[in-house]
């Protein structure tokens, strides 16, 4: 174990600015925060945070990342606090420790390899600030590297399965190859110690065999493309174990087939000298038939370029050759960034692409140079996937949501039928409401019944697409069915007061008329208020009167015998009368007349906003009155303006309470329809006031509408 001075000296030695004391008291603090612990191994506990501080000294990472690292462990797994941590290292070391603690959290969740792009942008949306990232790999290296000590093999393929599935490629993407290539190493030796050991003897038989096989062929190679007359730069190397199991698997070849563990890189510097330097391949060494690929006439959808091809080298082996130009390689180089900013959906775009490269390669070059090197690490915070929040299911299950999506975006997009019947939601095992924000790494659990049904309401929350289009497709079926049934009661009462016979098979024949497809379609659109009653029944009937409410409530009177159409005191005889459009008096209402030239007088309830424009013209007043002992089952139209809240069920209830009190609904429009209310004008045949407010104070009990009252308008 690296004893506390050797650290501090380590540190110095490339960053004599470090904050030595920091180091110092963290070394002490994680000493006596895990006291006498012990690792697997039988170490003192205390050992794996000194190795892990010890990994990130030789990237000559910055004094807060080292500290992180002595320090990663103690909030999980002491009785040390996150507030012990920011008061003695302040807020930068505590914010890196509790990034890693979280990571180190994920951890515990259970198999994962299905998901794995998912959770390795998780992690990165988790790590926020890359050194968050970087200290937790090499929490992951020292972890297996002591792997062995683990006595449960199936902790140990865990383990091992989620290095290679989620740390190894993100070692990859942070351009730290020389982790990647050991974190892969590890997990394969853990994944397939079979197959990892066979590699091994066949490499070590085959370099016995040859020699520095590679370097002989390497000095072969550019002396070949020297005699030919092409610059290029060459170099070649083994491949290692993981990679040459990954062809084998890929090519299905068996192990004593194995030969190609050599690749050779050409370096050149145009797309004509590739072709050229291909030539030169092909024509001085055997081709392996079938491996050759040209992925510069044809690039990977990536963008990758590059000519591939396999021969029988100088010395009877097969080695493969990437040909490319130095452009070239730079784009492959880039592909790990160009995939990364393809996963994020952000268009490709040449100059994003060149900053996302820059932003990699000053990494690297950092990570490989002290100078500067805090601030960087201080200013560079992985936004990949600041949009995006990652979440459970209580199986462990990955979700991938947009930034700010709720517990019913995460209902929706398990299964919409999770979504269509979630009455709750637990969050980390708490109930929630259903709006809530879900946050990263959020386990989510959702509560249905069978007897919900989506509340129109959600849509003003939710923030997928797919949990909006579900809800508006619900309620849109819904509000059709009621406003269907709605239409009918209307259309048949009309049939019914004008002694029509309404018959389906009437209606099925005038649909057309109304652009319907069928004769509910047509009760949809009168319930909707977009046709009317009427109108319905002067298609059926063209010979019944098409008549509007008023027009049938001055008929009614004369059907019934009465002399004069409304039934007013103080109007002189023969004079023509009409009924406000404003404010719809009825009998038991206070009013007054107006008097039009030629218009005869038209009747205001005594608080109509309209008689404001008559206050100068009092000679044109008349004084009325209900004539109420002549008022005997004759019926007026009260218009009144509801608001109902916009959700399944609402306007069954208000038919019905109208209903009940023996009102009838002779229209109905819509004003205004919003996520959670519904604001319509509705026009209801009423005896007299007594009854209108009967039917205002049903409706005001009514859980669904929100407010009613006399319309004016
Ligand atoms: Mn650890």
């Amino acid at each position: 174990m690296m004893r506390q001075y050797e650290l501090v000296e380590r540190v110095k030695s490339y960053d004599p600015a470090a904050d030595e004391e920091a180091l110092n008291r963290a070394y002490v603090f994680s000493m006596k925060a895990h006291g006498n612990q012990q690792r697997a191994s039988g170490d003192s506990y205390f050992s794996h945070p000194v190795e892990v501080a010890g990994i990130l000294s030789e990237k000559k990472l910055d004094s807060a990342s080292i500290v992180t690292g002595l320090l990663h462990d103690t909030v999980e797994d002491t009785v040390a606090t996150m507030a012990d941590i920011e008061g003695q290292f302040g807020g930068e070391v505590a914010r890196l420790v509790d990034g890693v603690t979280k990571l180190s959290q994920l951890d515990l969740v259970s198999d994962r390899s299905m998901q794995a792009e998912n959770f390795r942008k998780l992690v990165l949306a988790m790590s926020q600030d890359i050194r968050v990232l970087i200290v937790k790999l090499a929490d992951r290296l020292h972890n297996m590297r002591t792997l062995n000590f683990i006595r449960s093999a199936d902790k140990r393929r865990r383990i091992a399965r989620e290095t290679m599935d989620i740390y190894v490629p993100l070692a990859e993407r942070i351009g730290i190859r020389d982790w990647k290539e050991e974190l892969e190493d590890l997990a394969f030796a853990e994944l397939n110690p079979d197959a990892r050991s066979s590699i091994l003897s066949r490499l070590d038989f085959l370099r016995k065999r040859g020699g520095d096989i590679v370097g002989r062929v390497l000095e072969e190679l550019r002396g070949t493309f020297e005699r030919n007359g092409v610059k290029a730069d060459v170099s070649g190397r083994e491949k290692r174990p993981p990679s040459i199991w990954r062809k084998m698997q890929r090519n299905n070849v068996g192990f004593e087939q194995l030969s190609d563990i050599m690749a050779f890189r050409v370096l050149v510097d145009t797309e004509e000298e590739c072709y050229r330097a291909l030539g030169v391949i092909h024509s001085n060494y055997r081709v392996v038939p079938g491996r050759f690929k040209d992925y510069i006439s044809l690039p990977k959808p990536n963008g990758y370029r590059s000519l591939h091809t396999s021969v029988m080298g100088p010395f009877k082996e097969r080695i493969e050759v990437q040909i490319r130009t130095w452009e070239m390689h730079d784009v492959a180089e880039l592909g790990v960034a160009a995939h990364w900013q393809h996963k994020q959906g952000i268009p490709t775009d040449k100059r994003t692409e060149g900053m996302q490269y820059r932003w990699l390669r000053e990494l690297l070059e950092i990570l490989d140079h002290a100078g500067g090197a805090e601030e960087f690490l201080e200013h560079t915070k992985l936004e990949m996937y600041a949009d995006q929040v990652f979440c459970f299911t209580p199986k462990g299950e990955l979700q991938a949501l947009p930034a700010g999506s709720t517990a019913v975006d995460f209902a929706y997009a398990v299964h919409t039928d999770i979504g269509n019947t979630c009455v709750g939601a637990k969050v980390n095992g708490r109930i929630v409401p259903l709006r809530t924000e879900l946050r990263n790494g959020d386990q989510v659990e959702i509560i249905t019944s069978k007897a919900q049904t989506p509340s129109p309401t959600w849509e003003s929350f939710v923030v997928t697409g797919k949990a909006r289009a579900c809800i508006r497709r619900f309620v849109r079926g819904q509000q059709r069915r009621e406003y269907t049934q709605l239409g009918r009661e209307i259309v048949e009462k009309v049939f019914r007061e004008e002694g029509y016979e309404f018959t389906l098979k009437a209606i099925e024949g005038v649909v057309k008329n109304f652009h319907c497809r069928t004769p509910d379609d047509l009760f949809a659109e009168v319930g909707e208020g977009n046709s009317t009653g009427t109108e319905v029944l002067h298609a059926v009937f063209p010979g019944s009167k098409k008549r509007g409410w008023r027009e049938r409530m001055a008929l009614r009177p004369r059907r019934k015998g009465k002399k004069r159409p409304v039934a007013i005191k103080g109007l002189t005889p023969g004079m023509a009368v009409h009924i406000a459009g404003c404010c719809h008096p009825i009998p038991g209402d206070r009013i007054v007349g107006i008097q039009t030239t030629g218009k005869g007088v038209t009747i205001h309830t005594i608080d109509c906003e309209t008689l404001e424009s008559f206050t100068d013209m009092p000679e044109r007043w008349v004084d009325l009155a209900w004539d109420v002992e002549d008022e005997e089952a004759r019926l007026h139209n009260a218009r009144i303006k509801v608001i109902v809240a916009n959700e399944p069920g609402s306007l069954g209830v208000l038919s019905t309470v109208v209903g009940r009190e023996g009102g009838n609904i002779s229209n109905l429009k819509i004003m205004d329809r919003s996520a959670d209310f519904f604001e319509m004008l509705i026009d209801i045949e009423v005896g007299d006031i007594k009854q209108l407010t009967d039917i205002i104070a049903a409706l005001r009990a009514t859980s669904v509408i929100n407010s009613v009252e006399r319309a004016h308008v």
